[in-house]
């Protein structure tokens, strides 16, 4: 089981292990958008540490833990993780 946010919304994903896993966590943060669970954040929060960070970052609406999806890549397989701030 990976970490949770502070409000148990969220689960990290340390590693997406097929094409499948990662749409259904797109789908997922589409659908918490709409219900207002989740915020995009289109910027770097001024508060956070390291603001070069790639990713999509997202907020979960509940607890205000901060969350980075990172697309698989040549370099990486992605992960959906909460950022420390
Ligand atoms: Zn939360």
């Amino acid at each position: 089981m990976g970490r949770k946010c502070s409000c148990d919304s969220f689960e990290e994903i340390n590693e997406f292990k097929s094409p499948n896993e990662i749409e259904i966590l797109r789908r997922t943060i589409r659908q918490d958008i709409n219900f207002g669970n989740l915020e995009e954040l289109k910027y770097r929060p001024h508060f956070l540490k390291d603001k070069n960070l790639s990713g999509d970052w997202y907020r979960c609406a509940r607890c205000g833990d901060v969350w980075r999806l990172l697309e698989p890549s040549n370099a990486s397989k992605g992960s959906w993780k909460i950022i420390d701030i």
